[in-house]
């Protein structure tokens, strides 16, 4: 499989190039120069498959090329061998048309684990034949910094430094990231927002002197492999509640668009998918977007649910492509036009054309609460704020009766326990994976929201490239 850029400039690369590389060098982000397919018959193929042998068939056509199926499951196969379930992401009924989909059973009880760890072992993988070494720069609202520092640390030829917003995560969510003393993982609070850091990342990456001499590469959800690895989920909740033949809704807490992009690409290749439910917190551009066609960036407000406080969607730039009938130059000045007036219209055909299979829902902090007490009332379980903002989108979603709607739970509840205590009155308990978090030694460093202090940081800590 070859890569392209969704602007149009930039090199295409293999599946093993555009993993390490991360951006693209013209600012766009690297889609597949075609959707791969499955046919109704591969996938009705894939009922009763494991976790592993799922991933391997849904992902072998965009590794083409640079992995073969050995090699690939034995990735899948160390990767998810760190899941402390055996189903790896176990669907979990809650009435008669509403399941959750658990993805938070890997080593930082989040869903970037599903992606991050097997990008940590891509990584060394490619990087072991290569004379050369990378510096990840990733900017986190709490759940990537601590998957990608857990895949990360203490491996060779990889230097990690994780941006987080000082005070805006969840104390288990820090701790998670700062209390791995691992000497190549370098953590940073900043004075500012998730987007400040984000947009920091992102300046570091077009600062091509920069960029070059330390090898940046990034692990965000811009990463094609990480997007990749989120697809593999969907067909396999799908397939075991009756897909091909019985379509299937999802409703996806959405922050930066990646989770639910890869749900659209599950649909892409085939897979019947009835709604994608785009569930947003106050923080609602994506609702907005889809809704009303106002992509236009306001101020984030901090809420119970912060990996989703967020106001520039990195991703959706991927849908535009696609709905741009994949023209990256189009797609470049419509950035480019974005990027200078913080707004952008999406024009009403194409708002259309993403109705087909998107629908949204700006859930409040009250019917947020109200989701987290029906799912410990009804059935029992505790949900995070995260998981509780896409049930409740899903509880009100417009769908047939008969469609079975599918809620990711991208977080553990402990993750979040102040919040999950607010809402329904008691903690959740606390998985072994955590003990002993808050005896730990932290470390991390305080800097200003300024390019060039976290530059000169940088600089002072990474390995430069010779
Ligand atoms: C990252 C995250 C989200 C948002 O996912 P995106 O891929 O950014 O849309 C939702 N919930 C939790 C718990 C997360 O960590």
């Amino acid at each position: 499989m070859r890569y392209i850029s969704t602007r149009g400039a930039a090199p295409i690369l293999s599946f093993e190039d555009v993993t390490l590389a991360g951006l693209a060098s013209d600012g766009g982000l690297y889609v597949p120069e075609s959707w791969p397919t499955l046919s109704k018959a591969e996938i009705a193929g894939l009922a009763g498959l494991s976790y592993v042998e799922t991933a391997v068939a849904v992902m072998r056509p965009f590794v083409a090329g640079s992995l073969d199926d050995a090699a690939l499951r034995q990735l899948c196969t160390a990767a998810y061998g760190r899941f402390d379930h055996a189903a790896v992401t176990p669907l979990v009924q809650l009435d008669h048309r509403h399941w959750l989909l658990e993805l938070f059973h890997g080593p930082t009880l989040a869903f970037k684990d599903v992606a991050l760890q097997l990008l940590g072992l891509m990584f060394e993988r490619f990087l072991s034949t290569r004379d050369t070494h990378l510096t990840v720069v990733g900017a986190t609202s709490g759940d990537t910094g601590s998957a990608a520092i857990d895949a990360l640390a203490g491996r060779a030829k990889v230097d990690i430094f994780m941006l987080h917003p000082q005070g805006r995560v969840s104390d288990v969510q820090r701790r998670q990231m700062t209390t791995v003393l691992a000497p190549n993982v370098h953590n940073i609070a900043i004075e500012g927002s998730f987007d400040d850091a984000q947009a920091m990342v992102k300046a570091m990456f077009a600062h091509q002197a920069f960029a070059g001499r330390f090898a940046l590469s990034a692990v965000n959800s811009i990463n094609w492999a990480r997007l990749m690895a989120q697809i593999v989920y969907y067909f396999y909740a799908a397939v075991r509640l009756g897909a091909p033949d019985r379509p299937i809704a999802f409703s996806v807490p959405t922050g930066n668009f990646g989770d639910v992009f890869a749900g659209y690409v599950a649909s892409r290749m085939g897979l019947p998918i009835a709604k994608l439910i785009v569930a947003t917190n106050v923080n609602d551009i994506l609702h907005r977007a889809l809704s009303a066609g106002d992509y236009s960036v306001g101020t984030v407000t901090p809420t119970a649910a912060p990996s989703m406080d967020i106001q520039v969607s990195s991703n959706f730039e991927r849908l535009l492509f696609d709905l741009h009938g994949r023209d990256g130059a189009e797609v470049s000045a419509t950035m480019a036009s974005f990027e200078a007036t913080r707004r952008m219209e999406i024009a009403p055909a194409m708002r259309e054309e993403a109705a087909k299979l998107f629908s949204s829902t700006r859930v409040d902090p009250d019917s947020m609460s109200l989701a987290m007490r029906w799912a410990f009332d009804k059935a029992g379980q505790i949900v995070d704020p995260h998981t509780a903002i896409g049930l409740a989108a899903a509880r009100v979603a417009d769908l047939p009766a008969d469609v079975p709607v599918v809620t990711l739970a991208t977080a553990h509840p402990t993750k979040f326990r102040d919040a999950v205590e607010r809402a329904i009155g008691q903690r959740p308990p606390q998985p072994s994976r955590i003990a002993g978090l808050f005896e730990r030694e932290e470390r991390y460093q305080v800097l200003p929201a300024t390019l060039e202090a976290v530059e000169t940081y940088i600089a002072q800590h990474a390995r430069e490239i010779s």
